[in-house]
């Protein structure tokens, strides 16, 4: 595949820690690692197929610099889509995404459209401190979608990336063709 029908750029978001970079990982390589996930990568292209459109994903990874809350606005900009990541086990990484990522990807989106997937990570882990019912909650108050994922198991990783795709091609302002 070397010819695609749309181009896109997808960033991720979200509190140091909560799986940004296994989730990138697992989408891009379908591995997981336990060691090693925050890479120094800056981002990652991966070639994907929704209702039957070719898309090139350019997906962007922080690099660890939002430990230091220091995402710059060229990180954000001209994005077409954005995963806000929280770690279902962590309750104040959920919080930092309403107070802290949320309006920080508004302020600095340059396009209006931008589609926001809001991901609740780490499902596989027991001790569970944000219900599902209250992630649902943030992403329609905010207008985002909202699913929830292992980078371990790998659920719900790929379908994150699609459905967030399929939104973004249903947009008409973020689309080429
Ligand atoms: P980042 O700082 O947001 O990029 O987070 P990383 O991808 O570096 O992951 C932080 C830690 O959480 C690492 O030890 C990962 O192995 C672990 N981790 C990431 N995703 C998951 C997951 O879905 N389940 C579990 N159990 N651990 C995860
Ligand atoms: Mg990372």
């Amino acid at each position: 595949m070397n010819s695609y029908d749309e181009q896109f750029k997808v960033l991720l978001c979200g509190d140091s820690g909560v799986g940004k970079s296994s989730i990138l990982l697992r989408f891009t390589d379908d591995v997981f690692d336990d060691v090693a996930p925050t890479i120094g990568v800056d981002f990652k292209v991966k070639a994907l197929e929704v209702d039957g459109r070719r898309v090139k994903i350019t997906a962007w990874d922080t690099a660890g610099q939002e430990r230091f809350r220091t995402l710059t606005s060229a990180y954000y900009r001209g994005a077409h889509g954005v995963v806000l990541v929280y770690d279902v086990s962590k309750r104040e990484t959920f919080d930092n995404l309403a107070s802290v990522w949320l309006p920080e990807v508004n302020q600095y989106s340059t396009r209006p459209e931008v589609i926001k997937m809001i991901v609740g990570n780490k499902l596989d882990l027991a001790n569970r401190e944000v219900s599902s019912a209250d992630g649902d909650a943030l992403a329609r108050r905010n207008g985002c979608l909202f699913i929830e994922s292992s980078a371990r198991t790998a659920a719900g990783v790929r379908q994150c990336f699609e459905e967030l795709v399929r939104k973004v091609l249903d947009t008409p302002q973020l689309c080429a063709s």
